[in-house]
């Protein structure tokens, strides 16, 4: 198993996306010009990606213009928005029919596309024929949370290539073997992650945390497993990696995870908004960089989220380059190393600084 994981940081997606790319070698990847390529994003509703829902459109674009670049022409974008939400309307806010007309692709609202009948894992569901026949998939999904599932990424991401029924029954199955079930059918063959500014709970939007990270990697499982420990969660608290796991889909285990980073993270201009704000009274940032900053905001979600935020002292979080060579309290990533408890990591994650929060408590 291929356990690179790229990263890079920063605020010009088209850039970020296309040295993501090249890292990876995407053309090598897909082999033959002539294959039928599915392009996934996430378009769960009709929002704006600077809202924490949607992927952002500069992501897809770029991926378009590489492959094209590469000699591939045979790209579908495929995505349908949530029950009761019309994809047009996503497709439409977006720029999604401006970008197929002038990108000559195809653009498919997998809500009216043809299905077949799928059972795995004792789970019967529709999916779309555009991903069933696709000859190479580039999942794009956003990393945010998830009321239900706590965090939605790439293997959730890919229920939007089931009909609106296979969608509901998913709900009703309870969603995590559902998930798992359909992760082990459909395996993206390339991972794009938009971490540019995801949700802090709700997949569709409402309260962004400001990242500025993207992703790639070739194993929708390990960047999932992953991506779970950068929003403080353990890879086996979302329950879909649990059921993989212990279906002996793949291991979480992420101790051979080797990631790449291609450049360093960067300071943040903008200011947090909405739950982001809230929590971020329990923090001192100068200078800090938005994956650091974001690292600390989702492990204060979760402290909140087992109630525990009420017992942190009185002593606000150090984080940021301001810190370099001060001594404040407690401080979060690498800059804050004089401080009298600090997590290590330049960016440290999420699940680190939960862990240090925990033993403080
Ligand atoms: S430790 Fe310092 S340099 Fe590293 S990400 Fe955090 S603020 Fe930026």
């Amino acid at each position: 198993m291929n356990k690179n994981i790229y990263m890079i940081y920063g605020s010009n997606l088209s850039f970020m996306t296309k040295r993501l790319l090249e890292s990876i070698d995407v053309y090598s990847q897909i082999g033959a010009k002539e294959k039928r390529i599915v392009i996934k994003p996430n378009l769960v509703i009709a929002g704006r990606p600077d809202e924490g829902a949607t992927t952002h459109t500069e992501i897809v674009t770029a991926t378009i213009e590489y492959l094209k670049d590469g000699g591939f022409n045979d790209i579908t974008i495929a995505e349908s928005s949530w029950v009761g939400a019309r994809t047009e309307d996503a497709f439409h806010l977006l720029g999604y029919y401006d970008i197929a007309k002038e990108y000559d692709v195809s653009l498919i609202d997998t809500k009216r596309d043809r299905f077949r009948r799928v059972e795995n894992h004792g789970i019967s569901m529709e999916i779309a024929e555009t991903a069933l026949d696709a000859g190479f998939i580039i999942n794009i999904p956003v990393l945010k949370g998830h009321c239900q599932t706590l965090m939605t990424h790439a293997m959730k991401n890919l229920k939007g290539l089931l009909s609106d029924k296979s969608k509901r029954d998913f709900h009703r199955y309870g969603l995590m073997k559902p998930i798992a079930a359909l992760s082990d059918i459909i395996r993206s063959d390339l991972i794009i992650s938009d971490g540019i500014c995801g949700d802090l709970d709700f997949e569709e939007g409402g309260n962004p945390v400001r990242m500025d990270r993207m992703m790639a990697a070739s194993d929708q499982f390990l960047i999932d497993a992953y991506a779970a420990t950068l929003m403080g969660f353990s890879p086996y608290d979302i329950g879909y990696i649990k059921v993989a796991s212990e279906w002996g889909i793949f291991s979480p285990d992420l101790s051979g995870v080797n990631i790449v980073e291609l450049n360093r993270p960067q300071s943040s201009s903008g200011k947090p908004t909405g739950m982001a704000q809230r929590l971020a009274g329990y923090t001192a940032p100068d200078n800090a960089c938005s994956a650091c900053f974001a690292s600390l905001i989702h492990a204060l979600k979760r402290l909140d989220d087992e109630g525990l935020l009420s017992s942190l002292g009185k002593e606000k979080i150090a984080v940021g380059q301001g810190y370099k060579g001060k001594c404040p309290a407690i401080g979060s990533g690498s800059c804050c190393s004089s401080a009298s408890v600090f997590v290590k990591g330049c960016p440290p994650k999420a699940d680190d600084i939960l862990a240090m929060l925990k033993k403080l408590l």
